[in-house]
């Protein structure tokens, strides 16, 4: 390959050196970006001294890695070498490291443990993350509506959200199931009282504080 006059990264075919892809580095003919390294799913980091200059990682290993990704096709530019895999085992999504960026997977650093891991947008964890639904939420973003979404969790006894989403099976067609959880009437199994919920604003109120505010001002 005479390819001398722009360095390509061994493992995402790309030259340029962005804050995605970190910098580059070449050793014996081996160019890779640091962070296509770090996340090659196979490619471990060796942090020897004598191979400090390709951030850590045997040039051999890097060889090997670009070896396996050969097999793997790029879940977003579709080309091969695609050495950045979810993490997720039984997911068979693979990218190059700058690509799955580009396709909002997860990155998840912990250097610490120097572990780098990505995961497809599908497989990310998201009780890892700030905003854990609760389970009516989780059912509307399912497509089930709030009122029926809260009234099957309220009615199962809020026991997770598999028993509601089969009570919300059952009751599809159920007429009156729109109604706000409030209006119920009987199901022992009901356990929200409807006094639990703070009343809802009515919307004239909110407008006659603020007009008050700015008069204040
Ligand atoms: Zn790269
Ligand atoms: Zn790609
Ligand atoms: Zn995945």
């Amino acid at each position: 390959m005479d390819e001398d006059d722009t360095l390509l990264c061994v493992l995402c075919q790309r030259s340029e050196q962005t804050k995605i892809t970190g910098a580059l580095s070449t050793k014996d003919d081996v160019t890779a970006h640091q962070n296509c390294l770090l996340f090659a799913s196979a490619l471990i980091c060796r942090n020897t001294p004598q191979f400090d200059d390709l951030f850590g990682f045997s040039v051999e290993d890097v060889l090997n890695e670009v070896k396996r990704g050969r097999q793997l096709t790029c879940n977003k530019c579709k080309k091969r070498g695609a050495t950045a895999g979810c993490e997720v085992g039984r997911c068979k999504k693979s990218y190059h490291y700058p690509c799955a960026v580009e396709e909002r997977a997860e990155i998840v650093e912990d250097v610490t443990k120097e572990k780098y891991v990505l995961y497809c947008y599908k497989h990310y964890p998201k009780t890892q993350g700030h905003n854990e639904l609760t389970t009516p939420e989780s059912l509307m973003q399912m497509g089930f509506d709030r009122n029926r979404a809260e009234m099957a969790v309220a009615i199962t006894g809020n026991q997770g959200i598999e028993l509601a989403m089969d009570w919300l099976k059952v009751h599809e067609n159920d007429p009156g199931t729109d109604e706000p959880v409030g209006n119920v009437v009987g199901g022992a199994a009901v356990t929200q009282s409807p006094t639990d919920e703070p009343s809802i604003a009515d919307p004239a109120e909110g407008k006659e504080e603020a007009d008050t505010t700015i008069k204040a001002i």
